[in-house]
């Protein structure tokens, strides 16, 4: 195999992406830069000198301790970048010369590069959003947006450069690009209603009611027992409510919340089907590549961002309590953008055995909490479930086509 020096460079890559990620895990959930300043010990300040940014090797050199003050150095630093190295090398090695590679790299390499640098990001951030998940209960939304962008803009670019994109999205004919169309116009147009205040924003009052019943709690004298919304730092970028603690589940006006994102979600879905019927678009999308990819990214991305939100809204009016938190609705929509409309239900079907294996193993963990109701984060069994799609799917589709 005369392409191992090759694997080798992106299992490298990917180590230093890895050690990127660290940086995105520890800062982005603060609201933190993650550019600037450059990594230094948490403990005492020290910047990190050239070599000891290189990954996974530079922890061992250094016996797992900062070389000035000899803190502790979590062993998480070096297993993120080993992690996402070997994911990496996996990524080509499977898809290149394996029987379980993803359909587009059935035209190789060298056809499909620019959709295989798609799929490393998406497993990149999939590793950021799993272990942001675990520490906060948070997906911060930059994570999905960025993937979402990458796809939009590569894949069409892609497409138009020649690159074969007959079975990454599933090509849509002349309806189902005027079904994407439509969608994308009802996305606009529900947040430009969202953000001009005709629609509501839902949970909007959460934080007041928050802060009256830790007022309440305080006042009877019960503090110790009241998790505070200070006490875990939780970033929102962009306005989004998030759940990083149990105490959101007490939230009452969930059922009344969920009709307001109810009618939110409504309105690409009715654009959707007016986009078909509507649009002045048939057979001349035939050969306009691009626009067919496009359309793809935007399927996906309805189909992955719609199959979660629906059952959030279903399951939170069913118990009148918050289920699946917007994070995720985003995360599987990024899934979408890149493996196009039909991976993301897979996904969220065989996500839910990832989290009743989680479920059998912490049973020991969960007894120490007995009695409380648990915020489960969802993102890394979307992860888990996604990376099995993508390095097995093919075993899926044998299974049930
Ligand atoms: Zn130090």
């Amino acid at each position: 195999m005369s392409d191992w020096p090759w694997y080798l460079l992106i299992a490298f890559y990917g180590s230093c992406v890895g050690s990127f990620l660290n940086v995105v895990i520890y800062r982005l959930p603060e609201g933190k830069s993650i550019v600037t300043p450059p990594s230094a010990c948490p403990h005492c300040g020290k910047t990190l000198r050239m070599w000891e940014n290189i990954p996974v090797l530079a922890w061992f050199f250094l016996g797992g301790k900062c070389a000035r003050c000899k803190t502790p150095i979590s062993f998480q630093y070096p297993a993120i970048e080993l992690l996402t190295g070997l994911l990496f090398l996996a990524c080509p090695l499977v898809y290149f010369h394996t029987d379980m590679q993803m359909p587009f790299a059935e035209v190789g390499i060298n056809g499909s590069w620019p959709i295989l640098i798609v799929h490393l990001m998406l497993i990149a951030a999939l590793v950021a959003a799993t272990m942001i998940d675990i520490r906060h209960y948070i997906i911060p939304l930059g994570i999905p947006y960025v993937i979402i962008a990458l796809a939009l803009v590569v894949y069409p670019v892609a497409a138009h450069m020649g690159v074969d994109f007959r079975h990454v999205v599933e090509l849509p004919h002349g309806g189902g690009v005027r079904i994407a169309l439509g969608g994308l116009i009802g996305l606009i147009l529900a947040n430009v209603l969202l953000r001009v205040g005709v629609l509501p924003y839902s949970f909007a009052d959460e934080q007041q009611w928050l802060e009256s019943i830790q007022k309440e709690q305080q006042e009877q004298g019960a503090i110790g027992n009241v998790p505070s919304a200070t006490s875990q730092p939780v970033a929102s970028d962009d306005g989004h409510h998030h759940t990083p603690i149990d105490i959101y589940l007490q939230y009452p006006h969930t059922r009344r919340e969920m009709a307001k994102e109810s009618l939110f979600l409504a309105i690409p879905l009715a654009c959707m089907i007016a986009g078909y019927f509507l649009l002045p678009l048939a057979g001349q999308v035939e050969g306009m590549y691009w626009l067919r990819a496009l359309a793809g990214v935007i399927l996906g991305y309805i189909s992955g961002g719609a199959v979660i939100w629906i059952t959030r809204i279903l399951g939170s009016y069913a118990f009148g309590k918050e289920a699946m938190g917007l994070g995720d609705v985003h995360l599987l929509a990024a899934i979408g953008a890149v493996l196009g409309p039909i991976d993301p239900l897979y996904v969220f079907f065989l996500a839910p055995f990832f989290g009743l294996l989680a479920a059998l193993i912490s049973f020991g963990v969960a007894r120490i909490y007995k009695g409380q109701a648990r915020v489960i984060p969802y993102g890394p069994y979307l992860a888990g479930a996604t990376l099995v799609i993508m390095f097995a799917g093919k075993f899926f589709e044998h299974i049930i086509g």
